[in-house]
């Protein structure tokens, strides 16, 4: 990202030129009696109305909690929906590419296929750091942005932050950070270089430490203008009324959802320690995130068993770097007995 950053020369030419969709709520704004504007229903209060296409509060209640301006800030269905628009907003089909590192999570590369965009993928060096040079060397003219997880799924481990800094200083484009775990993760977040980088497009989630993945509410901060860009391309009413009720609520129990988060870093312990007791596992390696990925004698052969002892994990076996490796996500200390003792009876 060169002193002269500008956003506009990165957008898609359509979307630059695009008149978004104006909705009823985006035209009027205020008190109002009667509401006629948008053809719903007058029966069946409150759930006749269409929400707010901004989710303006939520967002205010969010810029407390994050320390992130609400103009900042992008509410999408999911962190996926937030994934989604960086393609449909950067990406020309067709022309354009983006540069990921790998093992990563898998939507980055199924988003790059569905809008037709090439997926450069960049292996991790064998301990599942990141190679900074290679990630570099693999951007070409056409690369728009380079998307970044961390905490890593399925790795688990966090990427140093001084390692992202360089990408954001030496790419001429968007570096996209996956924060999806960070909250799990003692490495502080990005977003709060938001103002150091323009370029810099942090992606979070409800899914996960917050304990609420059946709402599917995502969050992205960056700049006001790629906030913009996303508003102007996304749904009109992509987060429903139900979900920006449930978030002003939720968001008032930050106090539980830490409580939720030491308890599931306790079991994270508890759980890695047990697991490396056992013949079955290779080893574990190092997470800052809700699961660990674990590396065994036969990893199918124990998915199997664990799966017909009503036990579900994450094979993934066939995923590049992760020979024999299962993932398993921490769950209540119950659960995770039940995973110890039944790899423990495996074989
Ligand atoms: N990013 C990462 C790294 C994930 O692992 C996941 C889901 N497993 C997501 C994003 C998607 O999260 P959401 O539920 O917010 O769409």
């Amino acid at each position: 990202m060169k002193a002269s950053f500008d956003i506009t020369r990165l957008v898609r030419p359509n979307i630059l030129a695009l008149e978004p969709y104006s909705c009823a709520r985006n035209e009027f704004h205020g008190q109002a009696s009667v509401w006629l504007d948008a053809n719903e229903s007058p029966y069946n209060a409150p759930y006749n109305r269409y929400p707010d296409p901004l989710q303006l509060r939520v967002k205010a209640a969010l810029s407390r909690v994050k320390g992130v301006p609400s103009e900042c800030i992008f509410l999408g269905n999911g962190s996926d929906e937030c994934i989604d628009l960086v393609y449909r907003v950067f990406c020309e089909p067709g022309r354009d590419n983006v540069v990921a590192m790998a093992p990563s999570y898998g939507m980055y590369e199924v988003c790059a296929h569905i809008n037709d965009v090439a997926y450069r993928k960049v292996p991790l060096r064998d301990d599942y750091t990141l190679d900074v040079d290679a990630m570099l060397a693999a951007v070409t003219p056409s690369t728009k942005a380079i998307f970044l997880c961390s905490p890593n799924n399925p790795t688990g481990n966090a990427i140093d932050v001084a390692l992202i800094e360089r990408l954001l200083i030496d790419f001429d484009g968007i570096v996209v950070v996956d924060e999806a775990y960070g909250d799990f993760s003692s490495k502080p977040s990005m977003r709060f270089k938001l103002r150091d980088y323009p370029n810099l497009l942090v992606m979070q989630t409800f899914s996960k430490a917050w304990g609420s993945a059946g709402v599917r509410l995502g969050m992205a901060f960056a700049s006001k203008q790629i906030i913009d860009l996303f508003n102007k391309v996304k749904y009109p009413y992509n987060v429903n009324l139900l979900t920006q009720r449930y978030a002003l609520e939720h968001l008032e129990k930050i106090e539980q959802t830490k409580a939720w988060t030491s308890t599931i870093l306790a079991e994270r312990s508890r759980l890695i320690a047990a697991l490396e007791q056992l013949p079955q596992v290779v080893t574990t390696y190092p997470t800052d995130a809700n699961f660990v990925l674990v590396k065994t004698i036969d990893a199918d052969g124990i998915y199997n068993y664990l799966r017909d002892h009503g036990i579900i994990v994450r094979n993934r076996s066939r995923v590049e770097k992760c020979l024999g490796c299962l993932r398993i996500t921490v769950g209540t200390s119950q659960e995770n007995d039940a995973v110890i003792n039944a790899i423990k009876q495996y074989g």
